[in-house]
């Protein structure tokens, strides 16, 4: 069987023990005679299922007792809005720093909403190459929430450490880097992520929200779209996207099986420093994106010294097997998605196609 160096920036590459093993038990999920998709999400079957994702991130992360773990669906995205409709009541601000396009995304829906907002720092002037030092960002009492991007999946930079704020009310999209390190959870208010680059297949968004927020959702907020009706349902009020939520129990399962986020984190480093180095032994002939030590270990982003060699670069390695290395249309150049499930060799191949590349073309 032949699976490509799949490099995409999500939906991206899954385990392939997590795919064998929803092969194998795709028409009859535990002798129940059906698959996961055509069992009733009230059944007991189901829920164990359900209630095993809550519990292995639980684990894994090291979530506190008060914190809970919602499934919604909507994406990263609908996140957006969702946190300025809950928690930003008259007169409270809603504090974002920019450090990307998704960053900007989330300011938009809370002013579409209209929510009072301020920008406690911002990256654009140098096209969002770096994540601002801590002592940048203004914040202020008032602010309902500080709301950052942990990993900015367009443009290659990660944040090292965070800040901490009033009330720890610290909110992060980590749609593109959750699992991929231990995380100081105690910092955040809440946590979110689409699954389809770190967790599992797209459908399913992972929300991990400290127990007192739960309360602060008002009113006017219709059911769905309140963090207090998935909390009092456990994420089953209506019908969950049961094949999503299973096979991210299972992508849970192989992390705990790799030995854990600890372990995770460390090939993360090995296998990012396979490509890094790529680029800065290069001599210039690739140039990252992202400033040294704002860089991701999740996307790297890097130009070539024209438009055409990164054209020439790109189909070459389509042809040698490479798949997603193309950057994103609002910055060009490329990028390779390293995420928990991009196996070692493929960075390790990726690295030594650099290498020859530089050699026949430089
Ligand atoms: C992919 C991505 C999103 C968008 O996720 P959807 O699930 O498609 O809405 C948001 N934020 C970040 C950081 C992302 O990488």
């Amino acid at each position: 069987m032949k699976r490509a160096y799949n490099f995409n920036a999500g939906p991206s590459a899954l385990p392939l023990e997590v795919l064998l093993k929803a092969q194998e038990e795709l028409v009859n999920f535990q002798d129940t005679g059906m698959s996961v998709m055509e069992l009733s999400h009230r059944s007991k079957d189901y829920e164990a299922v359900h209630n095993e994702a809550q519990s292995l991130l639980k684990q894994l992360l090291q979530i506190p007792d008060n914190y809970e773990v919602l499934f919604i669906q909507g994406g990263a995205s609908l996140q957006f809005s969702m946190i300025p409709m809950n928690f930003l009541a008259e007169g409270q601000i809603g504090n974002y720093v920019l450090t990307g396009a998704w960053s900007e995304k989330a300011i938009k829906e809370a002013k579409i909403l209209g929510r009072a907002t301020s920008i406690a720092a911002s990256a654009k002037e140098t096209n969002y190459d770096r994540i601002p030092k801590l002592s940048e960002l203004n914040v202020a009492p008032e602010d309902g929430y500080l709301h950052i991007t942990s990993n900015n999946t367009i443009f290659g930079t990660q944040w090292k450490e965070f800040p901490t704020v009033k009330d720890n009310m610290l909110i992060a999209d980590m749609s593109s880097d959750i699992l991929s390190k231990p995380l100081p959870i105690n910092n955040f208010a809440m946590i979110y992520a689409g699954a389809q680059k770190n967790l599992g297949p797209s459908g399913i968004t992972v929300v991990i929200i400290r127990k007192d927020l739960l309360e602060r959702s008002h009113d006017q907020v219709p059911s769905v779209l309140r963090y207090d009706t998935f909390s009092k349902n456990n994420s089953l009020y209506n019908t969950p996207p049961t094949f999503a939520i299973y096979m991210l129990r299972n992508v849970l399962q192989w992390v705990t099986d790799q030995g854990g986020v600890e372990a995770i984190a460390k090939l993360n480093e090995d296998k990012a420093a396979l490509i890094y180095n790529a680029i800065d032994e290069s001599n210039g002939f690739y140039k990252g994106h992202a400033q040294n030590d704002s860089r991701s270990l999740m996307n790297i982003t890097f130009n070539l010294s024209s438009d055409e060699l990164s054209k020439k670069f790109l189909q070459e390695a389509k042809d040698a097997g490479f798949v997603g290395l193309n950057g994103h249309r609002s910055v060009g150049g490329c990028r390779a998605s390293t995420y928990n499930a991009v196996p070692f060799e493929a960075c390790e191949a990726l690295r030594n196609f650099m290498i020859k590349f530089q050699k026949a073309n430089a």
